[in-house]
């Protein structure tokens, strides 16, 4: 079965005469339970819930692994650092991954006694630095410089030294790549993003390759009660149905878009992993099946990039990605990341080719008046 039939269908309960496709969310704190807890499915809501088992189902087969949701991307990544970094331990990140994730690393790991090394995501770099580290952070597409690394080389080389490896998947979705089949122990993901795709709700998953770590990842989230409402994760379930035709629009979108700015001598550094010139093509066309939402160029200043912003129609301007309403910022608004003033990050969404690039041209045209 192919991934378009499978996220129609993943964690649906089988056909019973009367009953709904998919059934409503259950809202319960606790669940009658009398005598041992041990024999029961479900017993108090934050340890379980119905509602999140029937998506966790749908999460692991796409990913081929199974999976825990989280209330956010960043508790789907506090649980596996916290999971498995103790006093003491090293751990490598790409200096170019997500903004928020390398905060959490740098501070709050860090002053707990974990030691840091980083590398850029671009080259395989981080490979360098693997000897008598404990995990390795991978974060491919990087956000938002878009820069690629090679899952298996890294993944093969983290083995070989006995390393752990976590991939936070948020950029390509477990549709566009798949961490686990290139053999990392954690397939990390925001699913505020495209995964739920309507920008509707904040929610986060993990998804392991052994059941030692799904044990591990289960607990830390009983105990650190970082759980998603059962409300949010039934409409994600719901939003799933429709990610592969999303995300089909959105790259095809992605790709025009890139193709068009590429045309203009006023737009600089253009990049999409799906653009064959782009650096990251070789290895993103290897081991993505499809690239994304994000395009991302330059404008020469902070003022030219507000200018785009205000006479932009469609062009919603706002953070987060993989929304079906494209939308954009200017990326160094928020600081932390290695980048110009006139950096846009823009996420493709659904609307008609056409009328996104006739918008990006009358845009970035009136930014030259
Ligand atoms: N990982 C990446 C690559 C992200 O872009 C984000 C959010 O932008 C996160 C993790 C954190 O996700 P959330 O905002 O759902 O906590």
């Amino acid at each position: 079965m192919r991934d378009a039939t499978r996220v129609v269908r993943a964690g649906m309960p089988p056909a019973e005469q009367g009953e709904p496709f998919h059934p409503g969310p259950v809202f319960a704190a606790k669940f009658h339970l009398a005598g041992d807890p041990g024999q029961v499915s479900y017993s108090y809501g934050r340890m379980h819930n119905p509602t999140w088992t029937h998506f966790e189902e749908a999460l692991a087969e796409l990913e081929g692994g199974p999976s825990r949701v989280f209330a956010s991307g960043m508790a789907a990544v506090s649980a596996v650092l916290g999971s498995v970094l103790r006093p003491g331990d090293v751990l490598v990140i790409p200096d170019d991954g997500y903004f928020t994730a390398r905060l959490l690393m740098d501070g709050y790991f860090t002053e707990m006694g974990i030691v840091i090394r980083r590398a850029p995501t671009t080259g395989n770099a981080q490979a360098a630095l693997l000897d008598g580290a404990k995990l390795l952070w991978i974060e491919t597409p990087s956000n938002p410089g878009l820069d690629v690394c090679e899952l298996s080389t890294l993944i093969a080389a983290a083995q070989a030294k006995g390393v752990l490896t976590a991939v936070d998947n948020t950029t390509a979705t477990v549709l566009g790549q798949k961490p686990l089949h290139f053999g990392a122990d954690f397939s990390v993901s925001s699913d505020t993003k495209a995964l739920t795709g309507h920008s509707d709700l904040v929610m986060g998953h993990v998804a392991v390759r052994e059941t030692r770590w799904l044990n591990a990842i289960t607990q830390w989230r009983t105990r650190i009660g970082a759980i998603p409402g059962p409300m949010e994760v039934w409409l994600a379930h719901r939003s799933l149905a429709t990610l592969d035709v999303r995300m089909e629009r959105i790259q095809a979108n992605a790709l025009a878009i890139a193709r068009y700015l590429k045309t203009r001598d006023d737009v600089t550094n253009v990049r999409y992993p799906g653009l064959p010139d782009d650096p990251a093509y070789p290895i993103a066309s290897r081991q993505m099946t499809h690239f994304g939402p994000i395009v991302c160029f330059e404008l020469p200043n902070k003022s030219t990039a507000e200018r785009f912003f205000a006479a932009s129609k469609l062009v919603a301007e706002a953070t987060s990605f993989g929304g079906v309403h494209t939308s954009g910022e200017r990326r160094a608004r928020w600081g932390g990341d290695a980048i110009s003033e006139g950096y846009i990050r823009l996420s493709l969404g659904i609307e008609h080719a056409d009328d996104l690039i006739a918008d990006l041209e009358q845009a970035l045209n009136a930014c030259r008046e």
